[in-house]
């Protein structure tokens, strides 16, 4: 059981979640406690899921560290997030595309991670919660208050999009909003697929088993 931020990290490193060193280090700057709600900050680098209220849960650690590295996450990206619900993940993904000489000449600034959130006080709070690494004033992070089946037309095209909850089918929206070369990860049911955008229409997809997640609502 893990006490400490770099324990959860050597822990998820171990069991051979965590792998590539742009998501380690996200990982361990990052502290998982800055997004649990105080009452439970004792159990904040548990590997378990923890509820964050509305009937929601900030993911367990297991699961973001596996979705990230399938993610392939470059500094510069251009990224959605469907269901924010504290910010943890969004904030992981603002730690990896940030830049750390500010705005990316070679995509005329066009990066970032645009996050959705379906619940108004859970948006509230990853805001919140980001705010503590700067992410939404140095607008690396932008949470919106949405219904993320629809996509977010007017951010997109994403180089990567990821979401948090779980759908019976992707929303075409979301292939829409891609660019050719790009990549979803995304719970499907109680599994994990990958889409590879080859072509407009063409995607080459994987599934991973054995997941479990909160389900994705539309409205
Ligand atoms: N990675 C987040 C996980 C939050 S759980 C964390 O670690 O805190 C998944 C979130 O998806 C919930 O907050 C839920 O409200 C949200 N959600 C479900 N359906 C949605 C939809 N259609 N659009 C946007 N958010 C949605």
């Amino acid at each position: 059981m893990a006490y400490s931020n770099s324990e959860l990290v050597k822990e998820l490193t171990e069991l051979g979640y965590l792998k590539s060193q742009l998501l380690i280090d996200a990982f361990n700057a990052i502290d998982r406690k800055d997004f649990v709600p105080p009452s439970l900050a004792e159990f904040a680098y548990h590997n378990e899921p923890l509820s964050i209220g509305n009937g929601q849960t900030i993911s367990q650690p297991l699961t973001v560290a596996f979705m990230l590295e399938l993610l392939d996450l470059r500094a510069g990206d251009k990224v959605m997030e469907i269901g924010s619900g504290s910010g943890w993940q969004t904030a992981l993904i603002a730690k990896m595309i940030e830049h750390p000489g500010g705005i990316t000449e070679d995509k005329d600034g066009r990066y970032g991670v645009i996050s959705l959130e379906r619940i108004d006080s859970l948006a509230q709070m990853a805001i919140n919660n980001l705010s503590k690494y700067g992410f939404v004033e140095r607008e690396v992070a932008k949470i919106i208050n949405f219904d993320g089946t629809k996509g977010y037309e007017t951010e997109a095209p994403f180089d990567k999009i990821i979401a948090a909850a779980s759908a019976d089918k992707i929303p075409e929206s979301w292939k829409d909003q891609l660019i050719i070369g790009g990549r979803i990860v995304a719970p499907l049911g109680e599994s994990i697929v990958v889409l590879d955008k080859t072509e407009k229409n063409d995607f080459e997809e994987r599934a991973f088993h054995g997941f479990s997640f909160v389900p994705l609502i539309a409205g």
